[in-house]
């Protein structure tokens, strides 16, 4: 497929004629052939989506709403090309493919309904005769920055909330998929959001720092989000701070799942399975720590180690539960993490073996501290399992680790299971579920290496609009 940026409503090839490819993980084949942009087609796109702001801005709910449940409907219309696009961009699996629709309209939807929530305040004063008031209004251009992994919901989350707070955006997409996030602005296009309100750019993987770079440093640009790796959160962190602009972070992750002595063992490894290998594993929210008390640590991996080797791995075009990894270097990635552990005294309970970018569903019994896997986000299907005892040990090694977004507790006491859910250093957690889910309206984000803000619910507000006091005075006395 060939595609070009959207810019003000239309097609746009990059002005140097420049492209790059994106090739099939599974088969090797061009799947995209995408324009590539060049600091010329950043002055361009940012201009676009500046000069649509001013009337985009002065839009009631109404119309914003209509517009965003009618892109929720069209992204459900045409999930077979979604469908499509990931699976021969990225590898994934028809399932994951349908539920990032599913979720990706959701959050549309979400959206829709939070245009009538910017509400503000109607603060006291202590001066006589005013009316003083805190309003939120919309910022201006807002650059979204979205990954491969999830790429519907997360592409979609980019920008569905600014749109909705009366912002227009400029989607930067991963070049890994750049068809699937081009097609959302295409849709967003379709459903009659006014031209350059909705914008889509690309770059060849070589260029993203340059043209990373010159969208933030753009005065247009006010606010910024980006959802990848914490090494590159952390650059996106330092080129907003050198422009003083407010940045939302959503970074890496490496979620623990606690077992305790109590938990609901076959419901645990239900969770920990679909945690840790939903999309091969490459989710921020993967459980990546399966943290288990020794007393019921030989049950509980005896029954993982079986659901694991249960889980058949190949081509996403046939059934399958587990597709392709992004690519054969990420594959790769999990050798290394097996050799290391396994030389350190690991003992792989399932799985082990991979074919090409195909990674088995792998579970290591008696991880420690000492192994590369204990604390390097693998984002594949290799998972560590980490016997503790008892409940404090097993919230040290949940917290021993540079990040915090999400976080699962399996034990039957519940009020116990909470009072740890209370002491993990992670911005989501949840208590007999597990660490991956989404819903459009709850609080989602990080603490620690996994970021900063909220998407998500009301909480998103805050990240999309500036908070103004405004009064309003009667004839005041002054001091001269
Ligand atoms: P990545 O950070 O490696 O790449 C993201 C983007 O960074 C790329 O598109 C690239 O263009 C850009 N980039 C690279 N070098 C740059 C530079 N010097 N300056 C500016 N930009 C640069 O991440 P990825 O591989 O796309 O995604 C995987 C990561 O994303 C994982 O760590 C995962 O946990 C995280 N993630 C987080 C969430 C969340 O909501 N917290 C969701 C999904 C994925």
């Amino acid at each position: 497929m060939d595609i070009g940026f959207i810019i003000d409503g239309s097609p746009e090839a990059a002005i140097d004629g420049g492209t790059f490819e994106r090739r099939d993980p599974m088969t090797g084949e061009v799947a995209t052939r995408a324009a590539a942009a060049g600091l010329a087609d950043v002055a361009k796109v940012v201009a676009a989506a500046s000069a649509a702001f001013p009337a985009w801005s002065e839009t009631g709910p109404g119309l914003r709403r209509s517009l965003l449940l009618k892109a929720a409907d069209l992204l459900e219309g045409r999930s077979a090309d979604f469908t499509r696009t990931m699976l021969e961009e990225t590898g994934a699996t028809a399932p994951w493919a349908g539920f990032n629709v599913h979720l990706g309209a959701g959050i549309l939807r979400e959206a829709a309904a939070l245009t009538t929530q910017i509400t503000g305040d109607v603060i006291p004063s202590d001066k006589p005769d005013v009316l003083a008031l805190a309003i939120r209004q919309p910022v201006g251009v807002v650059l979204g920055m979205a990954p491969w992994n999830a790429p519907v919901i997360l592409g979609v989350r980019a920008i569905a909330a600014a749109l909705a707070c009366g912002n227009t955006v400029i989607l930067r997409s991963s070049e890994l998929c750049p068809a699937t996030h081009h097609l959302i602005g295409q849709l967003l296009n379709e459903a009659g959001f006014p031209k350059g309100v909705v914008n889509v750019i690309a770059n060849a993987p070589a260029d993203a720092p340059a043209i990373v770079e010159a969208l933030i440093a753009h005065p247009a640009v006010k606010r910024i989000n980006f959802t990848g790796s914490t090494k590159v959160g952390k650059i996106i962190a330092m080129l907003a701070a050198e422009h003083l602009k407010p940045v939302l972070l959503e970074l890496g992750g490496k979620a623990p799942l606690i077992v305790l002595d109590d938990a609901d063992l076959d419901q645990a490894v239900a969770a920990a399975a679909f945690g840790a290998f939903l999309n091969q594993g490459q989710i921020c929210m993967s459980t990546e720590r399966l943290i288990v008390d020794a007393a019921v640590a030989d049950a509980f991996v005896g029954k993982l180690a079986a659901k694991a080797s249960s889980l058949p791995a190949g081509d996403p075009r046939g059934h399958v539960v587990l597709g392709s990894m992004i690519d054969v270097a990420a594959a790769e990635t999990m050798d290394g993490l097996i050799a290391d552990a396994v030389a350190q005294g690991a003992v792989v309970v399932a799985g082990g073996k991979r074919h090409g970018s195909i990674m088995d569903a792998t579970v290591l019994d008696h991880v420690t501290p000492a192994m590369r896997i204990y604390r390097e986000e693998s984002f594949g299907p290799v998972k560590p399992v980490i016997r503790v005892r008892g409940i404090d040990e097993a919230v040290r090694i949940a917290n021993d680790t540079e990040y915090g977004l999400s976080a699962a507790v399996f034990g039957q006491d519940v009020r116990r299971a909470l009072a740890v859910a209370r002491r993990i250093e992670s911005g989501i957690c949840h208590v007999n579920g597990p660490t991956v889910a989404d819903e459009p309206q709850m609080p989602f984000g990080g603490v620690k290496s996994s970021g900063y803000g909220r998407f998500g619910g009301k909480a998103v507000i805050e990240a999309f609009t500036e908070l103004r006091w405004i009064t309003i005075e009667g004839p005041q006395s002054y001091p001269f």
